[in-house]
This record gives C-alpha cells, structure tokens and sequence, in this order.
C-alpha cells in the first residue's frame, strides 16, 4: 500500500456501454499500484443498499444521493471509489460533485445503436418491447455529461485504449503514481 489521496472516478453512460467492463479493469490496475479501491457497481448496489428502490426520477436520485453518502466516507479517508452508475441526470451528478472528495466524470460514451447491439443483459430488447418501463435512451432520458474529465469512446476504443485513458488523465493530476506505459 502506498500513501495517497481519496477520489472518485464517476462513470456514467448508457446501460451496456461499458461502465462496469472499464471500471473492472481500471480497479485492477490500480490495485497492482498499491491504491486501496472499492468498486460500488448500479446492478449490485441495487440487490442490497438500495434494492427497495425503481426507476422513477425520484428513486433513480435516492439510489445516488445513498451511495454518494457512501463514497463521500470512502474517499475522505484516502479510498478511492470506481463508481459505475447511468446516473442519467447532470443534475444529479453535479450533486455527487459537491460531495464527495475529487469527484472525476468519465464519460461512457457509446452510440445507443451499438448498445442495442451489445444487449449485454437482453434489456433492451425487452424495453424496445415495451416490457420495461423508465428504461434509459429508450423510454427515459439520458443527459449526456457537457464537460466530463474524462470521455470514452467505447464503441471505438478498445478496453485497454480506455483505461489508458483513464490512468493517463490520474497521472497526469498526481492522483496515481506514474509508470511508464512501454
Ligand atoms: P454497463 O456497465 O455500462 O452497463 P457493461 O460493462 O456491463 O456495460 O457491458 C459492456 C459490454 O460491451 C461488455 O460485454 C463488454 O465486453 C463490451 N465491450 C466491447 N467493447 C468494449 C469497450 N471498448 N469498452 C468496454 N466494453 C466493451
């Protein structure tokens, strides 16, 4: 373990855009550099700390305001916090912005198209069918962020391109140590 400051790498995109993939992989790299991390992911914060909560607006902001509480302790104690939620609304993330410790947006980016594409879980073909109501980009907005720190282009990049993107950007502000990318 190494000393270093708390922050919270925020991703936010539509389902299936890779949130989770990026997010995954980012936490193991900063791990190998000795970073002590905790990973809160949408689909299993939503089977236990906010699993009484929908989809409505309202219950969409609860789910945030809840784990904002959480990763606002994290990362004032020097724990970094991957956070990979829709979190569709600006509003909402500009929230978790002001509370938490170094709050990083990246930005998820991939065509809707290429996410139907994907249907990593079959929900968009359910929700194309109607089946799911307040589903996002398909029956619910999507605010796509206006200046995120950091914007992924999964659709073109690769895996990799992506979290080196990621790194690059917390090395370059001193929030991870450098290594040379050989
Ligand atoms: P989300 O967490 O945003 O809902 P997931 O990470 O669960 O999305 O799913 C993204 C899917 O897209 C995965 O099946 C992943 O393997 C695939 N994928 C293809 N190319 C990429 C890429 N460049 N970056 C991230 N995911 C990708």
């Amino acid at each position: 373990m190494i000393e270093h400051a708390g922050f919270v790498l925020w991703f936010t995109g539509l389902s299936g855009a890779g949130k989770t993939t990026v997010a995954r992989a980012v936490e193991v790299e900063l791990r190998r550099r000795g970073l002590r991390v905790e990973r809160l992911d949408g689909d299993t914060v939503r089977q236990r700390l906010t699993k009484d909560l929908g989809f409505t607006k309202e219950d969409r902001d609860t789910n945030i305001e809840r784990v904002t509480f959480v990763a606002q302790l994290l990362s004032r104690n020097n724990v970094v916090v991957l956070g990979a939620f829709i979190s569709p609304y600006r509003e909402t993330r500009d929230y978790v912005r002001q509370e938490v410790t170094n709050f990083i947006e990246v930005y998820v980016d991939a065509p809707i198209e290429v996410c139907i594409d994907r249907d990593v879980k079959g929900l968009y073909q359910k929700a194309i069918a109607g089946e799911i109501p307040n589903f996002t980009g398909i029956s619910d907005p999507y605010e796509p962020p206006e200046f995120p720190d950091v914007h992924l282009r999964t659709d073109q990049e690769t895996i990799d391109d992506s979290v080196m993107k990621v790194l690059k950007w917390l090395e370059q502000r001193g929030l991870v140590p450098v290594e040379s990318h050989a």
